[in-house]
């Protein structure tokens, strides 16, 4: 089997989840967006996937998602960094994303702003919300309580759309009972922001929980391009 047969059978199956996981929820087909985690994978793969009809490739890690994006420059497709994202490569980010859903703290805003800006077209932003237990330390993530002082500060920031919100399940919760909590913090989200409606949410294991709460995009990689190397 060729790697482009490959991938087409697994992007089939994934489509047929989320159609599938749609219809349970009583929601249209197309309500819910894919975009494939290309992180560790190749440039060639990010091409296959073009071609099949996949408009939204998502990266986690600056050096590498940049040289992808230049080298897939005439492909049309959006590129999400969804990564941690580090205050001094903010700019750089904004040079070649479309969408950041990785935002989690005022100190990225300068220089996203700046970035987006300096590349002369809005840059769709989304706040990553985090969904671990109050106490933990947040590592990625707003906490639920300073959100919405976030998203004003987003907001008001020249060449920055606030698109919505963004989130990843915690290990050893149930999703489905994390996702619900993130349903409700979108809620008063929403209350203030009601033209944020994006939801990304939902990764190869747990696309159904999140479409069920929501969900407009999910991220999904290894269940269409393969399990990826340990992460070292
Ligand atoms: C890697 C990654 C994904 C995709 O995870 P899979 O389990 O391979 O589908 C989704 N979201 C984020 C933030 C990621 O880093």
């Amino acid at each position: 089997m060729s790697r482009r047969e490959e991938i087409a059978g697994n992007l089939a199956q994934v489509r047929e989840r989320i159609a599938r996981a749609c219809e349970a929820s009583g929601r249209a087909a197309g309500d819910v967006g894919l975009v494939v985690v290309t992180k560790f994978f190749p440039a060639s793969d990010v091409r296959v996937l073009a071609d099949l009809g996949v408009t939204d490739v998502g990266e986690n890690r600056h050096q590498e998602a940049e040289a992808k994006a230049a080298e897939c420059a005439d492909a049309e497709l959006r590129w999400h960094f969804i990564g941690v994202l580090q205050s001094n490569k903010a700019a750089a980010v904004a040079h070649y994303a479309d969408v950041v859903e990785s935002v989690d703290r005022a100190k990225l805003i300068g220089p996203l702003s700046r970035g987006a800006q300096e590349r002369g077209r809005p840059v769709d932003v989304l706040l990553q919300v985090s969904l671990d237990p109050p106490g933990s330390d947040h590592r990625a993530g707003v906490a639920p309580d300073r959100l919405l002082d976030l998203a004003e500060q987003v907001a008001g920031a020249e060449g920055l759309a606030l698109r919505g919100l963004m989130a990843v399940a915690p290990l050893g919760e149930d999703p489905a009972v994390a996702f619900a909590r993130l349903a409700d913090i979108r809620l008063g989200f929403l209350q203030e922001h009601p033209q944020a409606t994006r939801l990304s949410a939902g990764m190869s294991g747990d696309l159904e929980q999140a479409i069920a709460a929501g969900a407009t995009h999910v991220r999904v990689g290894s269940a269409v391009l393969g399990s990826r190397p340990p992460v070292h």
